[in-house]
């Protein structure tokens, strides 16, 4: 699980995250939506332990974390302008991580064969990343971070740098993986849509603070304000 219990995070004096409690249960798929400046990248990178926390505890499992710098914390992150290793084949940029911890050549190629298969990238192993389309190269920075299987999975915009059809195309592969490796995933969008297809639950946030958690259904059918009700479109 990954659980956060009242956090705040101040920058001066602006309040970009205000007591923010929530409890993701293992496995599950949760979306953060809201306005620009909201705080969603402002949480995400707190669970990585790229910020530093004002308030608050962070879980991660039943681990205190709040102290753990982000390498050890075990948890993978992907944004929008992700970056492969230029000189790199794909396979070795999917197996990267797996050499730092010197897991053994058999179970790396294992791994990289099976996320490449669910990516739909077994053809392009033997490539460098600039031969591959934007989409393409997206997919595989899905799938080095995923492949070492962490305890968390954190997303900030992954997709937002492709054009609709690859959004379609890279969201379905996303939700596939999520169905085969089960790992706990945060994402961020501002993407209505992509929220209600993706989520187990929907967090809403305005201003930094929670305007609703509920699953696609309940957000939409039962928005808690009008906050909620216009961003997520909810008939009226
Ligand atoms: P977007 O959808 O535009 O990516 P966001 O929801 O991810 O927005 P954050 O990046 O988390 O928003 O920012 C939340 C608030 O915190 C904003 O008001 C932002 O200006 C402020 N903020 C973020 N990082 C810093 C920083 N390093 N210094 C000062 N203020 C910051
Ligand atoms: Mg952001």
């Amino acid at each position: 699980k990954v659980s956060l219990n009242q956090i705040t995070r101040e920058f001066g004096s602006v309040i970009a995250v205000s007591d923010i409690t929530f409890e993701i249960p293992d496995g599950e798929f949760w979306v953060l939506v809201g306005p620009s400046g909201c705080g969603k990248s402002t949480i995400l990178r707190m669970i990585a332990g790229l910020e530093s926390i004002t308030k608050g505890e962070i879980y991660i499992g039943n681990t205190l974390v709040n102290l753990i710098p982000p390498r050890q914390r075990d948890v993978a992150m992907v944004f929008q302008n992700y970056a492969l290793y230029p000189h790199m084949t794909i396979a070795q940029n999917l197996s990267f991580g797996l050499r730092m911890r010197k897991v053994d050549p058999v179970t790396q190629n294992r791994r990289v064969e099976s996320v490449a298969r669910s990516l739909n990238i077994e053809h392009l192993l033997q490539r460098k990343p600039k031969q591959l389309s934007g989409g393409q190269q997206q997919r595989v920075a899905l799938g080095r971070a995923m492949i070492r299987e962490p305890k968390a999975f954190l997303l900030d915009e992954p997709l937002s740098n492709l054009d609709a059809q690859l959004r379609d195309e890279t969201r379905a592969f996303l939700k596939q993986l999520h169905g085969q490796l089960g790992i706990t995933t945060i994402y961020v969008t501002h993407d209505q849509v992509e929220a209600m297809t993706l989520a187990d639950k929907i967090v809403i946030l305005d201003e930094g603070k929670i305007q609703q958690i509920g699953t696609p259904q309940t957000i939409y059918h039962r928005p808690i304000n009008r906050m909620v009700a216009t961003f997520i479109g909810s008939p009226t």
